[in-house]
């Protein structure tokens, strides 16, 4: 749904003062299986008969080489960059999938972020994958299309290259430091490890890169079970008890979403509906996905993608067919849900970052500077009450 707002005054957000423009939203329920977008044609675009994938986890340089190799292929939709270096100096590389890439636009942004411990090195295949995947069936199916054109699509397939590549004992869950990068993150609760400068350098280059890019939604990849997991990652007291954030029910929804589409996740016999709250399964501090939240406005997940850490190489075909719509979905989740729009001044008619505030939500996010824009994901099926503030 977009809604545009025009401004003609600034209010006190904390109390909604006059100046305060609201609408009553009503967002239509989504059927998950309704939703599915994926045409016949397009199952039978992902796996052509002579697509080959290498029996091997790519090593760092090999991802390098794909990477460069892909934004060649696909130059039309891609741009290659890196948002920092690692501990030992690997480029962080980022790919991005648009139909304008590198530039700025009234749009959603998604990302994906795999490898996050370098023991668990699905990610880095997958992000290639669906980046094949997208410019393979871009025009030729409508979901493709959908997220090339829609959003900007962000794809970190390491944010722990050190620890992928690590010789003795052989790669590590944690950073060339030693450092698990999800417990390295600025935490709610435990402020301890607060001073940015003694942060690891892929845990600064990722909350820079959080901080300069305006994510709407993102997920990271992991591995060790098979379930998608939403904030809180944290309890105040480090009890094991379900954390809701304050949108609990989009956060269940998007969780929803990708275990709805994924044919074993869905069936756990461990996870109800294959989704848990992260603090409900077990608490931990100085998470990604918590940060994301609170500081990126970036509604994040944390993905658990196979029962197995480290599967057999040849098994990433038959993975990556049981994850891709629940990929696809994901991402266009952030086009497809929530309040979408621009507010702009009345008087001047100039772009103004204003604070969108949902009633009942006590988690407001901003409109950008530049063009005003705001995405405001939301779970369907319920009644809203939208404001704004500038
Ligand atoms: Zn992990």
């Amino acid at each position: 749904m977009f809604v545009m707002f025009r401004n003609r005054g600034s209010c006190d957000c904390g109390t909604l003062g006059a100046a305060a423009i609201s609408l009553l939203v009503v967002l239509l329920g989504l059927d998950l299986a309704s939703s599915a977008s994926l045409t016949t044609q397009g199952m039978k675009a992902a796996t052509p008969a002579n697509s080959t994938v290498e029996a091997h986890y790519k090593s760092n340089l090999e991802l390098e080489v794909a990477l460069k190799n892909f934004t060649r292929r696909c130059r039309h939709i891609s741009r290659l960059y890196t948002i920092g270096n690692s501990t030992l100096g690997v480029p962080l590389w980022a790919l991005e999938i648009s139909d304008k890439p590198g530039v700025s636009e009234p749009e959603p942004a998604f990302k994906y972020v795999g490898n996050m411990h370098g023991d668990e090195p699905l990610g880095r295949e997958l992000v290639l994958l669906l980046s094949d995947w997208l410019c393979d069936n871009y025009k030729k199916d409508p979901m493709a299309t959908l997220i090339v054109d829609k959003l900007h699509l962000h794809l970190l397939p390491t944010m722990n290259p050190d620890g992928f590549a690590a010789q003795k004992p052989g790669p590590t869950r944690n950073n060339a430091h030693d450092v698990d990068l999800n417990r390295d993150f600025p935490d709610q609760f435990f402020p301890q490890n607060n001073n940015e400068e003694k942060r690891q350098a892929e845990t600064r280059s990722v909350m820079n890169w959080i901080r300069s890019s305006r994510f709407t939604a993102s997920a990271s990849f992991h591995e060790g079970a098979l379930v998608a997991n939403y904030p809180y990652d944290g309890t105040p007291d480090i009890s094991t008890k379900y954390a809701p954030s304050p949108d609990d029910s989009t956060f269940k929804y998007l969780a929803g979403v990708y275990a709805g589409n994924h044919p074993l996740m869905l069936k756990s016999k461990e996870f109800t509906g294959g989704i848990t709250n992260g603090a409900h399964w077990y608490p931990l501090y100085g998470g990604m996905q918590d940060w994301n939240y609170l500081h990126g406005n970036c509604m994040e997940l944390t993905l658990e993608m196979n029962e197995n850490k480290w599967p057999p190489p040849d098994q990433v075909p038959r993975i990556w067919g049981e994850h891709r719509k629940s990929m696809l979905e994901l991402a266009a989740a952030t086009v497809k849900s929530g309040v979408h729009g621009r507010v702009m001044s009345s008087i001047q008619g100039e772009p103004l970052a204003a604070t969108i505030v949902v009633s009942g939500i006590s988690h407001s996010m901003n409109a950008s500077a530049e063009f005003g824009d705001y995405h405001r994901l939301l779970a369907p099926g319920q009644v809203y009450t939208v404001s704004n503030c500038s």
